[in-house]
């Protein structure tokens, strides 16, 4: 039972058997199932702002099965068996859908990607496959519809012009080959979080604002917390840092130095009175690399300031485009995660102004309608970024962190929200001491003592997402 002491109306709690540092999606997750599978409800959950305000409220808030390693498409698998079972019950206050994601190229040699493939779908690859070479191809279901229920699964390979230009109009004339996931698409972030604390709210689970500025490890754990009213502390048996992009720093007053580091990632949203985006498409990822679409007196300009030249030269692929707010909504999201520059993590987002332009222009290279919008974004459009916090290997960290009693569910890069609900899972595993799934060990720091498997982490990190 939480202990607690009222003083001036603020309430002071001075023990709990788990505090949970950080209130983002990847916190609340694990307290719910720490609650749900193991009826561990004396939490304590820390944060210094309001839950899902930070990275989870950056989100693009997208999921898909598509990795090329067993162990992450189980693991991600895993999350959206759990995702459709919250809902399935919560009638989909999640607002889950499901089109897919359409990876897209102007080559026809796409072995690579199908090598990438089959790595992960192991000895099902075979049959989760299909391949569509005809112009007119019944077997392949377009994305009509956005129901996740009856979205059918595996990944469909469109190697006909005719069915790619028939089923996705809006993409240029001159791709080849599209790839289509089939268990991909996106879900609301931000109403998952909330119906998880709404569901923790009928336990004793207590939520503290205020900043963590030091922990202590002596008979438990001694959390000093900076608050409005001034400094507190409390007491833990067990603590859990899932403090997304500054889980290294929280580590670091338990002398941990965890194997992370972050990056900084934007994307922009905006009405598309346009109609440039079909309301149908899926999240489509351009996977070519390009040359950015400047007039010839900007390039040129580009070429001659040192510090811009880079965005005159070639660009890797990946952009990644989709409809927002549902068949009815107007909105587009844009995004280009194509910063790999680790720097320290701040609170206030690093924007560039050049961003909006950048992958406004590297989008339309995929879906030209765009171009209506070159030096006219609108005027309500939004332009936001976060932290990818992430290990070399972009896998995530999850379980014990070194100190007897501190666990860790950090480095969720750009999967956190998709992978939320596996990850909180498998943390509350750990720290309930309960059976673990297959992958635990992978996902632990434990891996990197593995060094075959670090080797093909590294190879295979490359180029995804
Ligand atoms: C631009 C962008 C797009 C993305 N798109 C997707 C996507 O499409 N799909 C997907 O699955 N994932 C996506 N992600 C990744 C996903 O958003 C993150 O992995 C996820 O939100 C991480 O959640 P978290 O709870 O670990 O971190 P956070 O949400 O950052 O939560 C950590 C919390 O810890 C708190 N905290 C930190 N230090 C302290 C301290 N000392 N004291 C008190 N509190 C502290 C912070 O205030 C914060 O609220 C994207 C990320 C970005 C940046």
């Amino acid at each position: 039972m939480v202990d607690f002491v009222l003083m001036d109306n603020v309430v002071k709690y001075s023990s709990c058997q788990i505090a949970i540092i950080g209130t983002g999606i990847v916190g609340i997750a694990t307290a719910y199932y720490l609650a749900k599978h193991h009826k561990v409800t004396d939490i304590v959950l820390i944060d210094r702002s309001q839950p899902m305000s930070f990275t989870s409220a950056q989100s693009g808030e997208n999921y898909r099965n598509w990795w090329p390693h067993p162990t992450m498409v189980a693991f991600t698998n895993r999350s959206i068996d759990l995702l459709e079972d919250i809902a399935n019950k919560s009638d989909n206050l999640i607002n889950m859908n499901r089109r897919g994601y359409s990876l897209v190229t102007r080559n026809t040699n796409i072995d690579e990607i199908v090598k990438q493939l089959h790595l992960g779908l192991g000895d099902s690859a075979d049959d989760l496959i299909r391949y569509h070479t005809s112009g007119a191809s019944p077997q392949y279901h377009p994305p009509v519809d956005p129901d996740w229920e009856s979205a059918p699964s595996g990944v469909d390979i469109l190697k006909h012009q005719d069915l790619i230009r028939r089923t996705f109009p809006s993409y240029a004339q001159d791709i080849q080959t599209v790839i289509h996931i089939r268990r991909g698409g996106d879900i609301s972030g931000q109403q998952l979080g909330a119906h998880m604390l709404e569901t923790l709210r009928e336990t004793e689970l207590i939520r503290i604002t205020g900043s963590v500025e030091g922990i202590e490890q002596s008979n438990g754990f001694h959390i000093s917390i900076k608050g409005a009213d001034g400094l507190q502390r409390i007491q833990a048996e067990k603590i859990i840092n899932a403090a997304g992009p500054f889980a290294g720093n929280i580590a670091k007053m338990l002398d941990v130095d965890l194997p992370i580091y972050n990056t900084f990632q934007q994307k922009i949203a905006f009405e598309d009175h346009a109609k440039a985006i079909p309301r149908d498409m899926p999240f489509s990822i351009d996977l070519d690399g390009q040359n950015i679409d400047w007039a010839d007196d900007d390039r040129a300009l580009l070429l001659k300031e040192p510090k811009l030249r880079w965005l005159a030269k070639a660009m890797p692929g990946s952009i990644h485009c989709r409809p927002d707010g549902g068949d009815k909504g107007k909105w587009v999201k844009l995004g280009w995660a194509y910063n790999e520059a680790p720097a320290t993590a701040t609170w206030e987002p690093p924007l560039d102004d050049y961003f909006p332009d950048i992958v406004l222009r590297g989008a339309a290279r995929l879906n030209p309608k765009l171009k209506d919008y070159y030096g006219q974004l609108p005027r309500t459009m939004h332009h936001y970024g976060g932290w990818y916090s992430m290990t070399d290997e972009n896998w995530p960290l999850i379980g014990p962190m070194g100190p007897e009693g501190a666990f860790m569910n950090c480095a969720q890069s750009g999967f956190g929200t998709m992978a939320a609900c596996a990850s909180g899972e498998l943390c509350a595993a750990w720290v309930a001491g309960a059976q673990l799934p297959s992958y635990s060990h992978a996902f632990s720091l434990a891996r990197k003592d593995d060094a075959a498997l670090m080797q093909t982490l590294r190879e295979s990190a490359r180029g995804v997402l």
